[in-house]
């Protein structure tokens, strides 16, 4: 059997669109120098450049990510006992990301890397939340079907805890946008993923299947997690006992709501 590893690549654009994203799926990370200063808290390593900022920030990221971990255990209902290894760089050139906000998991391997550079902000926080999100989901509910789940989901159990661009940014962003995006089914067909820009499909998707677990838990959405781009319109309309378009309704008016 080829090997399943893959990493996911993201990329967190602005202030203003602090989810904005850009994932690729590969096999096998890619090698990782050995010039590093080792900190374990808890469930992460982290392991920064000496005396940078990453370095020096390694109690709050702490903070911020075994909060998520705590978040995507209970907002999914699953356990997971993985220690997880943070790779924090000082630039895009030196993670080889080629972004100064850009990160990539690696879910097979329990790890991340990802650019670490000031400010200590919400920014900075989504980014490795979301990258930390594809580990943990992968090696509980196993791959996502479609890109629109695991995109969607990475950002969906964002924690507001250390502050408000999970939920408070993605509702108000639909609300704001709702006239412009593309049908919830196109979304869930990997064909047609890329027809919008990577900020609309990564939003959108995070912020109907944000809703979707506040609204209806999470038993439902792990009956649909690895359904295909050809079965999930039929497996969500069974999942929730509605079709989609009527979700997708529910949820615009929810947020305009908001
Ligand atoms: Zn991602």
């Amino acid at each position: 059997m080829p090997s399943r590893r893959q990493f996911i690549q993201s990329v967190v654009a602005t202030a203003t669109a602090p989810l904005t994203a850009a994932c690729q799926s590969a096999f096998g990370p890619s090698a990782i120098d050995t010039a590093w200063e080792v900190q374990e808290r808890g469930r992460f390593t982290f392991y920064t450049r000496r005396a940078s900022f990453a370095s020096q920030s390694v109690d709050r990221l702490f903070a911020v990510l075994d909060d998520q971990y705590d978040t995507v255990e209970a907002m999914l209902d699953v356990r997971y006992g993985g220690h997880v290894q943070m790779f924090l760089y000082n630039s895009g050139a030196d993670s080889g990301l080629g972004d100064d906000h850009s990160g990539v998991a690696y879910p097979d391997t329990l790890a991340v890397r990802a650019v670490c550079v000031p400010p200590l902000d919400g920014n900075l926080m989504v980014l490795l939340s979301h990258e930390f999100n594809h580990v943990i989901t992968l090696n509980t509910l196993g791959r996502a079907g479609t890109a629109f789940m695991t995109e969607g989901i990475a950002s969906a159990m964002i924690s507001e805890r250390f502050h408000s661009q999970g939920r408070h940014f993605l509702f108000p962003w639909t609300a704001t946008h709702a006239g412009q995006l593309p049908a919830i089914d196109q979304l869930m067909d990997d064909a047609h993923w890329h027809d919008r820009s990577e900020q609309v499909a990564y939003n959108a998707s995070a912020s109907f299947l944000a809703w979707l677990l506040d609204a209806r838990g999470p038993a439902p959405l792990k009956q649909v997690f690895n359904a295909h781009s050809n079965q999930i319109v039929d497996q969500m309309r069974s999942a929730y006992g509605v079709p989609v378009p009527q979700l997708e309704t529910d949820w615009k008016a929810f947020c305009a709501r908001f």
